[in-house]
């Protein structure tokens, strides 16, 4: 979780100017930790910004990703996803029934696997299948 105070320090380390729609979509990023499309931060963020344009909310997490406060996830291919990128890395799992987007731990030893010579830059993993919820919904049927 990032505060107000805390939010404002990340965008300034970043050279990311602390605008009011800036800081709000961080923080529904940050904060909510739910994964979100750039769509679900625009009408979250519209509710207590109603003259706030799509183009805006855009451009916001373009410039936070650009600036490496955020990141993108190509989980699926119908949407991009955005998650806070100064966190451990770690990986994805994806519910395919309820669609929800849940972080979970990197297996340890991962480096072990790349050749050497190689130098990483980022690590996609990503789990497919059914959350607790879902799960325990479809056996009960
Ligand atoms: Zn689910
Ligand atoms: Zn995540």
């Amino acid at each position: 979780m990032l505060n107000d105070t805390q939010m404002i320090e990340v965008l300034h380390q970043h050279r990311v100017r602390p605008s009011i729609h800036r800081l709000a979509v961080l923080d529904y990023v940050a904060n909510r930790r739910t994964h979100p499309t750039a769509d679900e931060v625009f009408s979250t963020i519209a509710v207590d910004f109603p003259t706030v344009s799509r183009t805006t909310v855009y451009n916001s997490l373009h410039t936070l990703v650009e600036a490496g406060v955020l990141r993108e996830l190509d989980i699926e291919s119908t949407s991009t996803r955005y998650d806070l990128a100064l966190q451990l890395p770690h990986s994805h799992f994806r519910c395919s029934c309820c669609g929800k987007i849940f972080d979970m731990q990197l297996p340890a030893g991962l480096e072990n696997i790349v050749m050497p010579g190689f130098k990483v830059d980022a690590t996609n993993l990503f789990f497919a299948g059914l959350c607790p919820e879902c799960a325990s919904k479809s056996t009960d049927n």
